[in-house]
């Protein structure tokens, strides 16, 4: 494990510790029954700074790269806290800070840093289409100086709690373009306007607590002014920032499986049955420390991935290989938390429940397991392609 005087992130780790130690498991219990967004919790990492770590100084963040940025989402997951409330605001920025006009940037990015403004919302998959994003069907059509949006988005987190949505659409049909990934554009889309005037949110209720819903786009008018950079390029623009997205997501794993752990070891350590703390039995111990050597392992590519991106390469394989082990390790670590803890694994008061069934989203969200494989199979070991 890394050592504090090697960590350059270790003041970071402490203060968002800090801030996590005042929302406690009772907190998360509480709005997991009722089903609420954790507003106190986003509102207090919005005003301490944290959700705008990777936004330029000049735009009133701190400017800082995604090594830092996954060390704070790691802290959240690690406290028994969940960043899923609010970790989407970290990488659609990059597209805006990436793709946006100047204007664009002057007139969001210091809004998004203080707060005024959320950015949580991030509008790409489609009921018909799944991960197969060449196909979506939510179309802009231009009429004068708006886009038009028809269509459908589904599992769209945090529409309901957020200011702002970065939208992928049609703009060109896909039968018209030249490749698949044409023809896609990006829409930056005001939710205070458009909910009501050709916009409807419909809540899904889910395993997790997760704010995520449906939308339903019924000629929902949209600046042009409010596109991100050219028309047809946006699929292209979006990749980048998926990338950004699954190192995050892959931080809050390692998180999550060392939240697992450190509640493991301790219940091991203090749990006395036959006269003995049950961690002195190797058939507990091992998978313990199975799990972190596994989670140490995935933890290097998270990092390695992190690296290359503030490096200024775009990681794709890396940044879903680190995705992949991280959330194998999260999984396992969970798995073996539950069974550390016998009964006392499923009784709400523990956390270890409410974890267990929120890590699980990570081996299909943001992309699937398959998906990744898929990927290093045709991508890096030049296999046929199976689609
Ligand atoms: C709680 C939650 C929150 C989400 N939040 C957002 C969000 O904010 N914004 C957003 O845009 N999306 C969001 N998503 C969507 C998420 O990214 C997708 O669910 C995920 O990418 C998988 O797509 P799908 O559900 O359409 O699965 P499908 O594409 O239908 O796939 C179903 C299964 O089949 C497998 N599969 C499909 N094709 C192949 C193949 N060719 N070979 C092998 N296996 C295959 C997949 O691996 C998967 O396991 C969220 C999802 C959930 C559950």
């Amino acid at each position: 494990m890394t050592s504090p005087m090697e960590d350059p992130y270790q003041d970071l780790r402490d203060a968002v510790r800090r801030l996590c130690a005042e929302f406690p498991g009772a907190y998360w219990q509480e709005l997991d029954r009722e089903r609420r967004y954790p507003t106190e919790f986003v509102s207090k990492l919005t005003s301490e700074g944290w959700l705008s770590v990777l936004i330029p100084e000049q735009f009133g963040g701190s400017g800082l790269g995604l090594s830092a940025a996954i060390a704070v989402m790691e802290e959240i997951h690690r406290s028994g806290c969940n960043g899923g409330a609010a970790h989407a605001q970290m990488y659609t920025m990059g597209t805006l800070l990436r793709h946006g006009s100047d204007e664009q940037k002057a007139h969001y990015l210091p809004r998004i840093a203080s707060g005024e403004l959320r950015l949580q919302a991030f509008g790409v998959t489609e009921p018909t289409s799944g991960t197969d994003t060449t196909r979506i069907r939510t179309f802009a059509r231009r009429d004068g100086d708006h886009y038009v949006v028809s269509g459908q988005k589904i599992w769209i987190s945090r529409a309901e709690h957020s200011d702002l949505m970065v939208l992928l659409c049609r703009t060109t049909p896909r039968e018209e373009c030249a490749k698949p990934t044409d023809g896609m554009s990006v829409l930056l889309v005001d939710m205070r306007e458009a909910v009501g005037n050709g916009l409807t949110i419909k809540p899904i209720r889910t395993m997790i607590n997760h704010a995520t819903t449906e939308l339903f786009f019924d000629d929902l008018r949209v600046p042009a002014a409010n596109r991100l950079g050219e028309e047809g390029k946006g699929f292209r623009y979006i990749l980048g920032g998926m990338n950004a997205e699954r190192i995050l997501i892959a931080s809050e794993c390692i998180g999550d499986a060392r939240f697992f752990i450190d509640k493991a070891s301790a219940y091991a350590a203090e749990r006395s049955v036959f006269g003995r703390p049950i961690g002195q039995n190797q058939g507990v111990q091992f998978p313990i420390a199975r799990a972190y050597v596994q989670t140490e392992a995935a933890a290097g590519m998270v990092q390695k991935a992190a690296s290359l991106y503030d490096a200024g390469h775009n990681p794709g394989t890396e940044a879903n290989m680190a995705k992949m082990l991280a959330s194998e390790a999260s999984w396992a670590a969970a798995d073996m938390c539950v069974q550390t803890h016998g009964g006392f694994g499923f009784a709400e008061e523990f956390d270890v429940e409410r974890k267990f069934r929120e890590t699980r989203l990570y081996h299909v969200a943001p992309i699937s397991t398959n998906l990744i494989l898929s990927h290093v199979a045709t991508h890096v070991l030049g296999l046929p392609k199976s689609f």
